[in-house]
């Protein structure tokens, strides 16, 4: 006993070194609140204040004025020219965002992605379906590869979803969320990020969600690296009566969609069922609503469910090729003023007209898009196979990762919360080593890890497994 006492200082020492490991002090054992906003980044800061209500109005009104962005509606040259149907709508948002690239030197590369959506239930006849895109590439070569995206869907529709004679002016679903893309792309376009941002607006979202489909099955097939999609849905804070202009709702997935049997093995044994991705991306547009508060204007409420009853969204399409992706959407929506043809019935008025729509509000919503999008872009990758070491029956944690790919990490966090709790409850810096030991049982907390950079823009953490 005695001389295995002595031996300790020095197997601990050496431990120490081989693993680059800290251990926690147990009287720091509670770490610092996580309830501590990131740190506000100046630049970005100032580029919130370039978003304009003034710019988004005139968006929502244009695309309002193609009369019907029905996907199946018009897209032939002849109507084109006459400024009505999707065709025309397609080919001014793709001429704006070719503006915004001329404006900001060519830093904007613009894309379509094209294809032919066979016949279907909302779909009679073969359609030729166009998501429009432009992509500001990320200026280091390590980070260019990790993709952070915004979109919103460009279609809109009348009662009848096969109806293409009808009016269908869409202004809040979804013109607020493509003006939302829109906007990111030209004010985030004056900044440069280590990492690429993608502004995309997809079509036939009311058809079946058939353009943002193809677009994340491209993207996972091609092996693009999507660490966040941010889906903007009906985000124009309609002016009815019980609105509540002081939040947005962000829908985000629990149990995982592309989840494999082993993960809801997991997941059910353990209680993972609220640390999906996209949750974790949902948490860390709370804390840019925190830390950016006074430049957005709005606070991100959390909803923690896939979708609204009934409803579905472009986010979805994302989540089921293994993305992480939220859905914004506005607190009260009013079902008179979506999915209608325009008219007065009974002294009510139906469609979806401009002038339900609260332009100062999408504009705080395309605020807290942007902050998340510049955040994001300009943090760390998160640190890689984060793993609970869970082979001794003992009452601390071990963690331990890889290093955040791309090589910008300068230290890394552990947070961690109850298990009955929304949000990250505490964090402790454990310094730029890739193992740490907190002394805390794992059994009665969720623990996540995330990497900082210098100047302390935060990855999106990352929940162990368990490694036996
Ligand atoms: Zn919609």
């Amino acid at each position: 006993m005695i001389s295995s006492f002595e031996k300790r200082p020095l197997l601990v020492a050496v431990w120490l070194v081989l693993s680059f490991s800290i251990v926690a002090p147990a009287q720091n054992q509670a770490g610092s609140s996580a309830a501590e906003p990131m740190a506000v980044d100046s630049r970005i800061s100032a580029a919130l204040q370039q978003v304009s209500a003034e710019r988004i109005r005139a968006n929502i009104e244009k695309l309002a004025s193609f009369g019907t962005r029905l996907t199946l509606s018009a897209q032939d040259p002849a109507a084109i020219a006459a400024g009505r149907g999707i065709g025309a709508a397609r080919e001014w948002i793709k001429s704006e965002f070719e503006r915004y690239a001329k404006d900001c030197g060519g830093c904007l590369e613009v894309k379509t992605d094209s294809f032919t959506e066979p016949a279907g239930d909302r779909i009679p006849q073969p359609t030729e379906i166009t998501n429009v895109y432009a992509v500001l590439k990320g200026t280091d070569a390590e980070n260019t590869k990790r993709i952070v995206l915004v979109t919103g869907h460009y279609d809109s529709r009348p009662s009848d979803v096969l109806d293409v004679k009808a009016d269908a002016p869409g202004a809040n679903d979804d013109a607020s969320g493509t003006a939302v893309s829109m906007e990111c792309a030209r004010v985030l376009s004056k900044m440069k990020f280590p990492a690429t941002i993608i502004f995309l607006t997809v079509a036939s979202e009311e058809q079946g969600l058939n353009g943002s489909h193809h677009f994340a099955k491209m993207a996972k097939d091609e092996g693009w690296d999507i660490e966040a999609a941010l889906n903007n849905d009906i985000v124009g804070g309609d002016k009815s009566a019980e609105q509540d202009h002081s939040v947005v709702r962000v829908f985000s997935e629990g149990l995982p969609a592309a989840a494999t049997e082993q993960d809801v093995r997991r997941i059910r044994g353990l209680g993972g069922e609220n640390d999906s991705g996209s949750r974790q991306l949902a948490r860390y547009i709370a804390d840019v609503g925190r830390a950016y508060s006074k430049d957005v204007g709005v606070e991100p409420l959390l909803v923690f469910r896939l979708d609204r009853y009934l409803r579905g969204g472009d986010h979805s399409s994302f989540n089921q090729q293994g993305f992480t992706a939220v859905r914004f959407t506005e607190f009260r929506e009013d079902f008179h003023h979506q999915h209608q043809n325009v008219r007065t019935e009974n002294g009510i008025e139906y469609g979806d007209l401009a002038k339900f729509v609260d332009f100062d509000y999408v504009s705080h919503v395309a605020r807290l898009n942007a902050a998340t999008l510049a955040s994001l872009a300009s943090a760390p990758a998160p640190p890689a196979n984060v793993h609970l070491l869970t082979k001794a029956l003992d009452n601390d944690s071990a963690l331990t990762w890889e290093a955040s790919p791309g090589g910008r990490a300068a230290e890394y966090e552990v947070l961690w919360r109850a298990t009955t709790s929304p949000e990250w409850e505490h964090v402790q810096k454990v310094g730029n080593v890739l193992r740490a030991t907190l002394n805390r049982s794992k059994d009665n907390v969720i623990f996540a890890v995330r990497a900082v950079d210098a100047d302390g823009h935060r990855s999106l953490p990352v929940v162990p497994v368990p490694e036996r």
